[in-house]
């Protein structure tokens, strides 16, 4: 049986082999049994349901939550010669009528389904009268409630396992802390299935937190020098914020767009199509933005906003370098971002226990942005595998970062918030310290509390960095109302001087030039290659425009550059290119080999 899998994997999508455990996955479904896998994006997860569902009779049903890329999803198995379609309500009844009719008639191989048609008695009938080779639960963990994605319609998706108990079922997900891995498998009743989990390490990925300073500056800085003309997305916090970003980058001359849940349907369908489609475009977004992006050359992720948890970090800047080629995890940070996430869990109206949840997991992504140690082995930490070496692909790695005895420093900042009575923020705070005579100052009578003065060894600034890393470690909590400093419970030991505290040394300047950003630049061409590798690509945009579908549905980046490695000069030679399965080699062969060949010029 396991022939037969190799058999497609060469000939429908091009590759001479699995990689790991994609195989093993492969065989449990083929065996009829069910599988759970856990796998970072760009791991691979769709070859480990498409093959069994060509392998074996009948037609695979993958459940996906967005519908809006459906189409594209069944555009890149046509293009592989895989008989392929969706069924959704953005489809009308009449397509979904033919799909159903096809399937019957066993002319399908593949059917992307929105879960909540799962939920229609006529949708179930109509799926008992095919013959099913599996079922495919993409982003499986939409199922959790204590994951970040999740959706109702998933809940029902239970009753798979009850109407259809000899059909293999295949859950697939990219995020999953083992608490997500537990509710995921209990409500889709998949205690039996196999579980496979592959490293969740993204070595392709150079991840960097620097500290915001004038961060609208310093994204454009990081673009330029490292990201020119580069595909990309940019995380904003709010959606006005995001139309204030792509503005201005825009009218710095580069290719933005905005995306957030509030602009018009069309025109957010129209800047999707226009991110895939297109080359180099920046996508300014909110996180509606993004899941289900299956955009295999995205070059860099940028946050200008903290994410709230690690999961979310690492699902966002995983949309980066699915093709496996260098790309950046880029993100700036700042007190106020402290300052303000905290403020906003604060005054949450969410129950209890939700809300010590979220507190925890935002204390987890500030304890990455204060880290002072490798960020990837925190990270794969996390999802609680480990590495045993620090990357060397990551700011601290490459930048060590200085530490400072700040024991004394955060001592005199505490008190400065315990005599001033817990109502100030950092400017009034700071102010204080440093002994400035301002009205509110002398209004307040402030110039005779016992802090008054005390910190004139440090600038605004390092105090700054103080406070943001008393709140981020826990020592202060800010309140709801104006944002209030407020000593939390752990400040007490440290107060009496029970407790040493290390501080990181903030540096402003970008690490951007040396050994990070050679390492950030995309696909790596040989100087005498680089004429050839445009005619590749410009080739490719041609076919593309043609039918109207992305330029990488053609072929991937790394099979242009397989290309250039190579020089294929016959049919046969071009068949062995990675990513050049036989449906491809029949469309696209000749076109490719006159481009090699010299003999046509675009
Ligand atoms: P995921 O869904 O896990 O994010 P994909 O299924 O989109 O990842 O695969 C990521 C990339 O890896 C795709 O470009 C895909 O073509 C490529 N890929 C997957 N499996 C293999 C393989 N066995 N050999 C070569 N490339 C592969
Ligand atoms: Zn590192």
């Amino acid at each position: 049986m396991m022939q037969a899998a190799y058999k497609v994997l060469n000939s429908v999508f091009g590759y001479d082999q699995f990689r790991p455990p994609q195989d093993q996955v492969i065989e449990t479904l083929l065996q009829g049994d069910d599988a759970f896998v856990l796998m970072p994006t760009g791991g691979g997860k769709s070859l480990c349901y498409q093959i069994p569902a060509l392998v074996r009779d009948g037609v695979g049903i993958v459940i996906s939550p967005l519908i809006a890329l459906m189409q594209d999803q069944v555009d890149a198995l046509t293009q592989a010669g895989v008989r392929a379609a969706c069924m959704n309500s953005a489809m009308g009844n009449e397509h979904n009528y033919q799909v159903e009719q096809q399937a019957l008639r066993g002319e399908l191989d593949i059917i992307y389904i929105a879960p909540e048609r799962l939920a229609l008695q006529r949708c179930l009938d109509w799926l008992l009268q095919c013959r099913l080779s599996l079922f495919a639960i993409d982003e499986a963990h939409c199922v959790s409630q204590w994951g970040h994605d999740f959706r109702s319609d998933y809940l029902q998706l239970s009753v798979l396992q009850q109407v259809f108990p000899h059909v293999p079922r295949i859950a697939l997900t990219a995020t999953a802390d083992n608490k997500t891995r537990e509710e995921i498998m209990a409500r889709l009743g998949l205690e039996q299935a196999r579980v496979f989990v592959s490293g969740f390490d993204r070595p392709n990925i150079q991840y960097r937190i620097t500290l915001k300073d004038n961060p609208k500056k310093q994204l454009l800085k990081f673009l330029q020098t490292e990201h020119q003309s580069h595909a990309g997305v940019v995380y904003c916090l709010s959606r006005k914020k995001v139309e204030a970003t792509a503005q201005w980058l825009s009218e710095q001359g580069i290719h933005a767009l905005p995306y957030h849940a509030g602009l018009d349907k069309s025109v957010r369908q129209c800047n999707q199509e226009r991110f895939l489609r297109e080359e180099g475009i920046v996508m300014v977004a909110t996180i509606a933005f993004g899941m289900g992006i299956d955009k295999p050359d995205v070059r860099f992720v940028a946050h200008l906003d903290l994410p709230k948890s690690i999961e979310a970090y690492y699902q966002e800047t995983g949309r980066a370098g699915r093709d496996g080629e260098p790309s950046t995890a880029w993100m700036a940070y700042g007190l106020e971002d402290v300052i303000k996430l905290k403020q906003m869990m604060a005054g949450s109206e969410a129950n209890e226990q939700f809300k010590r949840i979220e507190q925890q997991k935002l204390n987890g992504m500030l304890g990455l942005a204060e880290l002072t140690s490798c960020r990837r082995q925190t990270l794969i930490g996390y999802f609680g595998d480990t590495l045993a070496e620090p990357c060397g692909n990551c700011d601290n790695c490459l930048t060590p970062v200085q530490t400072w005895d700040g024991t004394d420093a955060a001592r005199k900042a505490l008190s400065c918030v315990y005599r001033t009575d817990q109502r100030f923020g950092v400017v009034h705070l700071i102010n204080v310290l440093r002994g400035k005579i301002t009205d509110k100052i002398t209004q307040l009578n402030h110039h005779q509390v016992s802090t008054f003065g005390i910190g004139q060894d440090l600038s605004d600034g390092q105090w700054r960095s103080v406070f943001r890393q008393l709140v981020a470690r826990g020592y202060l909590n800010v309140n709801f109302d104006y944002g209030q400093l407020l000593l939390s419970e752990t400040s007490r030991a440290l107060l009496r001087g029970e407790e040493s505290l290390m501080l990181r040394v903030d540096t402003m300047q970008t690490k951007s030039s040396k050994g990070g950003s050679k390492k950030s630049k995309s696909v790596d061409i040989k100087e005498e290659d680089i004429d050839l590798w445009e005619a590749l690509r410009a080739c490719r945009k041609q076919l593309a425009t043609e039918q109207g579908i992305p330029p990488f549905m053609i072929f991937h980046d790394a099979t242009l550059k397989d290309m250039l490695d190579n020089k294929p000069d016959s049919l046969q030679a071009f068949g062995n290119i990675s990513g050049v399965g036989k449906k491809k080699l029949e469309q696209y062969g000749q076109a490719f080999l006159d481009v090699l060949s010299g003999d046509k010029v675009i």
